[in-house]
């Protein structure tokens, strides 16, 4: 009955935290799980973009049906996605995607009546739900609005005019990448490096510094005291062999050894704006975590069925 994967607990440290960007590892696990809470981050933590149209008067040079697009492509603020409803599983409006459980309503209504050509952008967008907005991608400290314009979705002459509705729903990367939260998700087996001291000795400073500066991440630095050359931040390493291969070229193979954890792992997470990173991170393990679940379900299902049917054989033995 004892699940093997359930033998161990992976772990997740954050190492780096911005509202858009983690660095994090994870460890005591597979390659399989790592790359599963990959997918799940790119594919599968629900966001809230804008799925429906309607225009009312567009009279820009853009069509309606790229002005849609565009809409569709604004990352809006999806703290709300995970507790919202898919409106293909609303039974309160019966499909029609529409209510309040399942959609979030945005109005936007612009007329240029100067000469200037005027920029209708993101923040035109007039919510029905004060948390669910077009990002904001003005830096914290700027409140100059020449900086704080939000994304261009059209120019406008005089006497043109836009004015539309749109319904955002919640939606998965998986059915259309506008849902996915992420911008990009990697990541790369910890490396583990020994450098053998005693052959290290052996050579000069000058040697030191170019085997050091022959590896192209900054990975090692020398002590500016003891002449020691030491690991400075092994995580810059990216598996290109520059060292061993320079040590081998200096005739002192056997320098250094680097080899790749392989039960632990470094991601680099960054998002749309849609969720922060720490959200995304924690909502992909509860997604993760509810898709072992199910697995797991269905295993003991089929297993209490195996001894159902023991069972039975029993009882009809005896
Ligand atoms: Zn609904």
């Amino acid at each position: 009955m004892e699940g093997v994967s359930y033998a161990r607990m992976p772990r997740v440290k954050i190492r780096e935290l911005k509202d858009d960007m983690a660095r994090f590892e994870l460890r005591d696990t597979d390659a399989s799980i790592a790359n599963a809470l990959r997918r799940v981050m790119i594919s599968e933590v629900p966001t809230i973009a804008i799925d429906l149209v309607e225009i009312e008067v567009n009279s820009s040079v853009l069509n309606d049906e790229f002005i849609a697009h565009r809409l569709g492509l604004i990352p809006l603020t999806s703290e709300r996605a995970m507790a919202m409803r898919f409106s293909r599983d609303c039974d309160a409006c019966d499909g029609d995607g529409q209510c309040e459980f399942c959609s979030v309503e945005f109005h936007l209504r612009v007329k240029c009546m100067t000469d200037e050509t005027l920029d209708v952008t993101s923040k035109d967008l007039y919510s029905s739900d004060h948390t669910v907005v077009p990002v904001d991608f003005s830096p914290d400290t700027s409140s100059d609005s020449a900086v704080n314009k939000g994304i261009i979705i059209v120019k406008l002459r005089r006497g043109q005019e836009l004015r539309l509705r749109a319904i955002a729903r919640k939606g998965i990367g998986k059915d259309h990448a506008k849902w996915s939260p992420a911008a990009t998700v990697s990541f790369m087996y910890e490396p583990e490096i020994h450098i053998n001291d005693d052959l290290m000795e052996t050579l000069t400073l000058k040697e030191k510094k170019e085997w050091v500066e022959s590896c192209p991440t900054h990975v090692f630095d020398i002590d500016a005291n003891t002449q020691k050359v030491y690991v400075h931040e092994a995580e810059n390493y990216s598996y290109d062999d520059e060292v061993i291969k320079k040590a081998e070229a200096m005739g002192k193979p056997g320098l250094v050894e680097i080899t790749a954890k392989q039960d632990s792992f470094i991601f680099i997470v960054e998002t749309t704006g849609a969720v922060k990173a720490s959200q995304l991170v924690l909502n992909a393990i509860e997604i993760l975590k509810q898709k072992l679940d199910a697995v797991r379900l269905s295993e003991d299902t089929v297993e209490a069925d195996d001894q159902f049917g023991e069972l039975g054989a029993h009882m009809r033995g005896g």
